[in-house]
């Protein structure tokens, strides 16, 4: 699911003129001193006197009953000192609050400054600037993409992939002249909902939200339009989707703005995309530090805005958008075709006389048209099937006796389980095997391949 995940980003913004990098995770001090990580990327933590465990303040909130997004450490020491904020896995009031810093260090010889893990791949990018410059001709806007993985020393990773210390991101930054027209226009076909620092909740187009202020920027509205439309290639529902503006003191310390996509999970609405305008400040704090000149010929910084996808948390929020149970209690995984780990199946009806030879012969010509395909042979027909409805493959082809006099073989659909018989060769020419990516936008395959389905 990850790799079809990155195939929809990289088709998406290779559209975009994106060009993509892949830098190193472990990263000398120096970086994260510039880019103000090392003094500023802490999460403030509470320890519980009873079971001697740390957890994030915010949950600790939440286990308390106190809804506010943020806290200062002021007030949180007078809550500690009245007993109001408890531990969210005993109970017990917490007694000790304290900032902690989220990145992994690795020390080096006694002499020498450490190396830290990344926390975002995005510096990567910004100590490149130049060498990628060069590469877009020199040209702004400039969009660079990178994916990996990023590692942060959480307080509590818990629920299973939302919280981990080590992730997988892939991450877009937007160099933009802040002296030219930013001349992409937002989508204005699409409506997506917009929940706003002011409280305001509006379900409206990304070009509505620019021109009735709701987004301030044209490039942040632009970048909210390119998301909502990956997401919904990703297959995560409409109505499991929203856009949330980050209230003034939640913003990270390099952020003037910032959306987060945010997805519906089992316990409430769930980050799974941060979009941030981090205005100028990289490119500002690493010319301050190594001393390069980044300007602009109008002799002004770039500014940047990133769309930073954490992908373990999209991977989840599909899954919640497609689980199923049938009517007998079979879990039916409903993945769009664009992210389920395989788009076809071939098995055939019995592994012998002579079914498994052209059932694998078949396979081998549909891997040589997509690799998200796979061979299963093992278990009745029926536990066959009922094992790609589990993990969400869309198609299963089915090789039997009748393909031996006819060629053709059967097509059953997930989603109906409706089985229809096929040539072999006329499969082999689906342009949804060929090239899924000729599906619209939101995962539905388009009227071609339709027209050959039904
Ligand atoms: P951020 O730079 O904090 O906006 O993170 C970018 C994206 O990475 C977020 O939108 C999340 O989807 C994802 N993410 C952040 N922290 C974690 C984590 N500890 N485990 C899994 N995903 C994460």
């Amino acid at each position: 699911m990850k790799d079809r995940f990155i195939d929809i980003f990289r088709s998406i913004y290779l559209e975009e003129g994106g060009i993509f990098i892949d830098t190193p995770a472990i990263t000398p001090a120096k970086v994260f001193q510039a880019s103000g990580h090392i003094e500023k990327f802490e999460d403030m933590a509470v320890k519980c006197p009873s079971c001697g465990k740390f957890s994030k303040i915010e949950s600790s909130m939440k286990a308390s009953g106190i809804s506010n997004a943020t806290i200062s450490m002021e007030n949180a020491k007078k809550l500690i000192s009245e007993s109001l904020l408890k531990c969210p896995l005993c109970g017990h009031p917490v007694s000790e609050v304290e900032m902690m810093n989220l990145m992994f260090r690795i020390p080096r010889r006694e002499d020498q400054n450490p190396y830290y893990l990344r926390p975002e791949t995005a510096q990567g990018i910004f100590v490149n600037y130049k060498l990628l410059l060069n590469q877009n001709r020199g040209k702004l806007p400039m969009i660079v993409c990178q994916y990996g993985k990023g590692y942060r020393n959480e307080i509590s990773p818990r629920q299973a992939l939302i919280r981990q210390r080590e992730f997988f991101m892939a991450e877009v930054e937007s160099f933009i002249d802040p002296d030219m027209e930013w001349d992409r226009d937002p989508d204005s076909s699409n409506a997506v909902r917009f929940l706003a620092n002011s409280g305001r909740e509006t379900l409206c187009t990304p070009a509505e939200a620019l021109s009735s202020g709701i987004v301030s920027s044209k490039p942040m509205a632009y970048f909210i339009g390119i998301t909502h439309k990956l997401l919904r290639r990703c297959g995560i529902r409409e109505n499991h989707l929203r856009f949330r503006q980050h209230a003034k003191d939640e913003l990270a310390h390099y952020s003037k703005d910032c959306w987060d996509a945010e997805a519906f999970m089992d316990d409430g609405w769930v980050e799974i995309v941060g979009i941030a305008d981090r205005g100028d400040y990289d490119l500002r704090r690493h010319s301050e530090f190594s001393g390069e000149d980044f300007q602009t010929e109008g002799k002004k910084l770039p500014f940047v805005i990133e769309p930073a996808h954490g992908v373990d948390r999209i991977i989840l929020a599909a899954m919640n958008s497609s689980y199923t149970k049938s009517d007998k209690g079979f879990k039916v995984m409903k993945l769009s075709p664009l992210i389920s780990p395989y788009i076809a199946a071939v098995m055939p009806l019995q592994a012998r006389d002579g079914l498994d030879a052209i059932a694998t012969d078949f396979y081998r010509k549909l891997l040589a048209l997509n690799s998200y395909v796979c061979y299963d042979e093992s278990g009745s027909i029926g536990r066959r099937y009922a094992r790609q409805d589990e993990i969400g493959t869309p198609f299963c082809f089915t090789v039997d006796y009748q393909t031996r006099d006819d060629g053709t073989v059967t097509l059953r659909e997930r989603d109906t389980r409706v089985q229809k018989r096929y040539l072999m060769k006329d499969i082999l020419s689906f342009p949804v095997l060929k090239n899924p990516l000729i599906m619209d936008d939101f995962g539905k395959i388009n009227p071609d391949a339709a027209a050959l389905l039904s």
